[in-house]
């Protein structure tokens, strides 16, 4: 079979909350972090401008990931023009240069809430090396270079958008760092730099299996989502699903989905309730990384 080339439908704006899987995990983990990501505009008693400066709040272990996967892109990049060697010191340099320009530009939780005096660039730079050398003598790394290369026209490099897409008629969002067609058959990658979490991660991957398949109208027994770990050490996850874990799927999605409709006065428009139903859930672990502390009196 040929697979068709790859698009993204567009699908005309829609006020209605779209699922994703870190949406969730953030109204799972604190309803109130949830209200200032999300709803930012109806905080009342604080400045906007206050809220979409804490909202643009990065960290350190976030911006390592930034620069890895803008590395990668640049790397896909230039391998859909030039199968040639990557000149690896030079590469390396590039994702160097790039993580200090981030550390330069970004105000960072870390030292914002005084967490730390300064912002420790050397150990990041070191572990955006290690993760790109881990990838370049990964196993995928030389399997791209053996089989993808066979129809570099048909990559999608970190697609433009957020990855909007249907699931079971439910309106979601599943954004893929690379998807490439080989033969009849479409892989879909998606690089990670911080722990392994098997059951997120999975969700993840099936999350991207049905976005292609709804998107691109390819069958399910040809598609391959397949997480890549960078750090510490390279390691992959990939699932295998029928129709039975497809089904559990959507329920699944179903069932967020509802739950966080439920926190909205009107769903439709995508209106919250007020602030006081958002109840905060402090932990110490969530709160140190969250944003919003300041908002928390925290
Ligand atoms: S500081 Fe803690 S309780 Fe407050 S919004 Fe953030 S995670 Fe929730």
């Amino acid at each position: 079979m040929q697979i068709p080339e790859l698009k993204f439908p567009e699908y005309p704006f829609s006020p209605i909350l779209g699922w994703s899987i870190s949406r969730f995990e953030m109204f799972d983990k604190c309803k109130r972090q949830y209200f200032y990501q999300y709803y930012s505009k109806f905080v009342k008693d604080v400045p906007f401008y206050k809220v979409a400066k804490l909202k643009e709040l990065t960290s350190v272990p976030l911006e390592a990931g930034n620069a890895v996967h803008d590395c990668m892109e640049a790397l896909l990049a230039r391998l859909q023009k030039s199968d040639s060697k990557i000149d690896e010191e030079k590469f390396f340099k590039f994702a160097d240069d790039k993580l200090r320009e981030y550390f330069t530009k970004k105000t960072f939780i870390e030292t914002y809430y005084g967490q730390a005096e300064k912002l420790d660039i050397d150990t990041a730079a070191e572990k955006v090396r290690v993760c790109l050398e881990n990838f370049l003598g990964s196993p995928c790394c030389s399997w791209l270079y053996m089989k993808a290369m066979t129809n570099k026209t048909g990559w999608m490099i970190e697609p433009p958008g957020y990855g909007e897409t249907r699931l079971d008629g439910m309106k979601a969002y599943c954004k893929m760092d690379f998807l490439f067609p080989v033969g009849g058959e479409v892989y879909i990658l998606d690089w990670k730099t911080g722990a392994k979490d098997e059951a997120k991660h999975s969700a993840q991957l099936m999350g991207y299996a049905v976005a292609a398949n709804s998107n691109f109208s390819i069958p399910w027994n040809r598609i391959f989502p397949k997480i890549v770990y960078l750090y510490p050490q390279y390691d992959e996850l990939e699932i295998s699903f029928g129709e039975q874990e497809l089904a559990g799927f959507f329920q699944t999605i179903r069932g967020q989905t509802e739950e966080m409709y439920s926190y909205c006065r009107d769903k439709e428009q995508n209106l919250p309730h007020d602030i006081s139903k958002f109840i905060p859930s402090p932990s110490p672990g969530l709160c140190r990384h969250c944003k919003f502390q300041e908002l928390c009196g925290l």
